[in-house]
């Protein structure tokens, strides 16, 4: 493809994109293929000379589409949003053209500065502390982004667990650095997401999952008592992955007491993983949830998933990056440069070599938003998942099983779990609406969250009328 011809095909990808988006809401939220559909439309083979742009672009909309499932759709309330503003769309562009791989200061200078600059604009906006931050020379922490929450978990108990070991391999000499690996213990409560057991799984690491209060939030006495049993047993906690905004119901745990727990204990590191809910704190008034976070180590929150920015983009500060980055320098002659004492290099500070221009998004949504229209995107969102609580409250048939603080409502019929499957699963065979369920405190439940950009009261009272229409079908069908 030449640049003619770069420019044609570009154009009429914008014009496929907007009439995507503008008329999605034509399409089923979700596909009604079943595994291996694709197999059966596409050749085995990959075409051994060049294929016409117009057919490939017709299998896209005969082959692809139909086994898509429309994150962006006014229907789509299951998991979290997926961002897609369009000054990100473009950014990513942009970042795709200069293909530059920012993985030492001097492979791209604007690459690895620009990240440094936004992780600051995007930390301050949020309210972390400044120690997180690389405001001044003399500061020791600092932000980075990863590909994904789950890579900011595993980086941190990565790092944790370096910096453990040596420190055991210090007071223990002659102790084989296997044995010291098997007295380990993370801790985190049956709300954090399933990525802190994976991490811990490929860390090869003990980790205890505690039981959080009744409101689905870690107390520090529960995370004391099992610091302090473990201890007994020889066992040694250098890792507690804290969760604030979970998974299943949006529960906060409590970081007021979970830090000064953490500081009895030597080199504990306390990570906070704010997927979803890290985005909300650019509003000063939901600051509130972010109480305790000066004792962390660390925090990631994903901007895929709540500030209107697509994916790949999660953004995660430490308070000391030496800490994190020794536990990844390895430093062959190809990669290192001039400036190695005075820049920083991101390769240090985790798994990959190679970085896409990840920070070109962030700093273009930001730039085009402004905090004020990302703090009203977040506020709408908020104000939509108030609208739905209050209507299924005033439903003397449903309950509310969250404490709904921002985008996510967790309800279902008063009855038992396979009443709730039952309606989950019709409403999701009808393809009008697409949830996805949890389990909160042992029971099912239907969580709905608004997610579509630019989601409307209408979508919201569409959305509960759907649900009370599968509701009523079902309760007499039990009935009769
Ligand atoms: N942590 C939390 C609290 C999440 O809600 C999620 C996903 O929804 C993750 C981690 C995993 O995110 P990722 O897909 O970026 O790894």
């Amino acid at each position: 493809m030449d640049q003619n011809e770069f420019r044609k095909r570009t154009k009429e990808m914008v014009e496929y994109i907007c009439n995507y988006l503008k008329h999605i809401e034509s399409r089923r939220v979700t596909p009604t293929v079943e595994p291996g559909y694709l197999k059966k439309l596409i050749c085995n083979e990959a075409p051994e000379n060049p294929e016409d742009w117009d057919v490939i672009m017709c299998d896209v909309e005969s082959k692809i589409m139909p086994g898509i499932t429309h994150w962006q759709h006014p229907r789509f309330h299951a998991y979290f949003p997926s961002g897609n503003a369009f000054p990100s769309i473009i950014a990513d562009m942009l970042s795709d053209a200069i293909a530059c791989m920012g993985f030492t200061w001097a492979a791209s200078p604007a690459c690895t500065e620009l990240e440094k600059i936004v992780l600051d604009w995007f930390g301050k906006a949020i309210g972390l502390p400044d120690e997180f931050l690389t405001l001044s020379e003399d500061s020791k922490g600092g932000g980075v982004m990863q590909g994904s929450a789950s890579d900011c978990v595993f980086v941190c108990m990565l790092a944790a667990r370096t910096h453990a070991i040596k420190r055991l391999k210090q007071r223990h000499p002659l102790v084989e650095e296997g044995t010291l690996l098997s007295k380990l213990m993370a801790y985190c409560s049956t709300e954090a997401h399933s990525c802190v057991e994976k991490a811990a799984m490929l860390c090869f690491v003990k980790l205890r999952i505690l039981e959080p209060d009744e409101k689905s939030s870690l107390r520090g006495q529960t995370l004391q008592m099992a610091m302090e049993e473990d201890k007994t047993m020889g066992l040694v906690p250098f890792f507690v992955s804290t969760t604030l905004g979970t998974t299943s119901c949006c529960s906060f745990d409590n970081l007021s007491e979970i830090g000064p727990v953490c500081k009895k204990f030597p080199s504990v590191w306390l990570h906070v993983d704010a997927a979803y809910a890290g985005n909300s704190f650019i509003c000063p008034e939901l600051r509130r949830f972010l109480k305790g976070v000066e004792y962390a180590d660390s925090f990631n929150t994903n901007p895929n998933k709540w500030l209107t920015v697509a994916f790949d983009c999660s953004t995660m500060w430490v308070k000391d990056r030496n800490r994190l980055t020794s536990a990844f320098i390895v430093d062959p002659l190809y990669l290192q440069h001039g400036y190695s004492d005075a820049a920083i290099d991101h390769r240090h500070w985790g798994i990959p070599l190679s970085r896409r221009f990840r920070s070109l998004k962030l700093w273009f949504v930001m730039r085009c938003c402004g905090l004020s229209g990302l703090r009203n995107y977040i506020r709408h969102h908020i104000r939509l998942a108030k609208k739905f609580e209050h209507m299924v409250k005033h439903d003397k048939r449903f309950e509310i099983c969250n404490d709904v603080k921002l985008g996510l409502v967790c309800f279902r019929l008063k009855g038992d779990d396979h009443l709730n499957e039952k309606l989950l699963s019709n409403i999701n065979a009808s393809g009008k609406l697409h949830m996805v369920p949890a389990l909160v405190r042992h029971k099912y439940v239907i969580r709905f969250c608004v997610t579509a950009p630019n989601a409307t009261d209408e979508d919201i009272e569409y959305a509960w009328e759907i649900i009370k229409e599968f509701a009523s079908s079902l309760l007499e069908a039990k009935e009769n």
